[in-house]
């Protein structure tokens, strides 16, 4: 088995007559934390979006471990294994977090959960991967408080752990310590460098701070077209990016 996870080709994106990606190659190691970089407006939630399936590629092509996924849809991505983290307002905030996490586990997002649900489905695999989750988050103290009550923090660990429950092949996470103060970024920080272990996570990060800290790979974009992809110490030394980013690295 190659050790790339995620791989994309030549990723082209138009909106209109506007090329969002042009030409973007990206190799994701599998059980490694990549960052994706760049100034606004350089294409990171659009590649995101294509990886997803949330919109379509041009041009080029997107392999998930060596299968070819361009032009599977966003469903049957999530089932392939394709997750991208939940956002708090998706989270089911009068079931506990245990319960959100047992839902993640079987594959059923919170709206999901809307349908008729008896706690007597879940197996032992379902309840042991959700108690896993929870060690993992570090939040065994909270877990059985309805997620509507946790703290910021929490819930946005949370989002984490209903991708982790999933047991994808890939994490996507976009922006996962915005919005945070220094606590709860330090705790989301251990999070994903921890996951990187035995996960593949792809991040989309604006804090340095955090991109040099916990990456294995870090690719900067502008404009739509990846600059450079490298470990954090020779993206940080290089001229382009250097340029790139005025010196605000
Ligand atoms: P930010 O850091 O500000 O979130 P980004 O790197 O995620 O930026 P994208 O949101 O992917 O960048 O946007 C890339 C470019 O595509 C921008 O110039 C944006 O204005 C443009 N764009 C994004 N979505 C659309 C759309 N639906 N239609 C037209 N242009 C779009």
């Amino acid at each position: 088995m190659s050790e790339i996870a995620l791989q994309t080709r030549g990723l082209g994106v138009r909106y209109g007559s506007f090329d969002a990606l042009s030409e973007v190659d990206l190799a994701v190691k599998r059980n490694s934390v990549h960052s994706v970089i760049g100034p606004n407006g350089a294409g990171k939630t659009t590649l995101f979006h294509a990886l997803t399936g949330t919109v379509s590629a041009n041009s080029g092509r997107i392999e998930l471990e060596g299968r070819d996924i361009t032009r599977a849809s966003d469903d049957d991505r999530v089932r392939l294994g394709i997750a991208r983290s939940f956002q708090v307002t998706s989270l089911f905030p009068e079931l506990s977090l245990r319960e959100n996490l047992r839902l993640a586990a079987q594959g059923r997002t919170p709206w999901q959960a809307l349908i008729p649900w008896r706690r007597a489905e879940a197996s032992t695999e379902i309840l042991e991967t959700a108690d896993a989750v929870i060690e993992r988050l570090s939040l065994q103290n909270v877990a059985t408080r309805p997620a509507g009550e946790l703290s910021h923090g929490q819930q946005r660990r949370l989002e984490v752990g209903m991708a982790i429950a999933a047991r994808p092949r890939v994490i996507l996470l976009d922006e996962p310590t915005s919005g945070m103060g220094i606590d709860d970024i330090d705790g989301m920080k251990t999070l994903i460098r921890d996951l990187g272990g035995d996960h593949t996570v792809l991040f989309i990060e604006h804090n340095m701070g955090i991109v040099m800290n916990i990456s294995d790979t870090v690719t900067v974009m502008r404009l739509g077209r990846k600059l450079v992809e490298g470990p954090p110490a020779q993206v940080r030394e290089d001229p382009e990016v250097k340029r790139a980013y005025l010196g605000n690295m």
